[in-house]
């Protein structure tokens, strides 16, 4: 999305102009000056998303391994965006997060074993950081 603003003043006395006017109605100079104005706003998201299911489970425990990195929207961050890496691995008990700033600060990271994960309660803490990164 890209917004153009034109502002044209009086080069004499810095009356703003409009685009019509020849003549600086406040001095009657002729000399304009244009400001032109481009603003470029590139917002480029790139998220992967990797999951692996095994049929052999009931439908709520299919899903065994996910696997998320990429860009995501932040509200705690200076830019709103943060990269997020994380890992749950159900078969091999991991749990992996990693979230950080575009300047790599990190904001957020946990390892451990995902049963020890969800045994802390800690999984609705995660959550909560869910939302704010959705
Ligand atoms: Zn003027």
């Amino acid at each position: 999305m890209s917004e153009v603003s034109i502002k044209i003043i009086c080069d004499n006395c810095g009356y703003e102009l409009q685009e019509s006017e020849k003549i600086c109605p406040n001095c009657h100079s002729e000399q304009r000056r244009v400001f032109i104005q481009v603003c470029e706003k590139i917002h480029i998201s790139c998220c992967q998303r990797l999951k692996a299911k095994n049929p052999q489970y009931p439908s709520d425990k299919k899903l065994r391994y996910d696997f998320i990195q990429g860009d995501v929207p932040s509200n705690i961050t200076y830019n709103g965006r943060a990269k997020l890496k994380r890992i749950i691995d159900k078969d091999n008990d991991y749990y992996y997060e990693h979230v950080e700033d575009h300047k790599g600060n990190v904001i957020h990271h946990c390892e451990e074993p995902l049963s020890k994960h969800y045994n802390h309660g800690s999984a609705k803490k995660i959550n909560d950081n869910s939302r704010k990164l959705d």
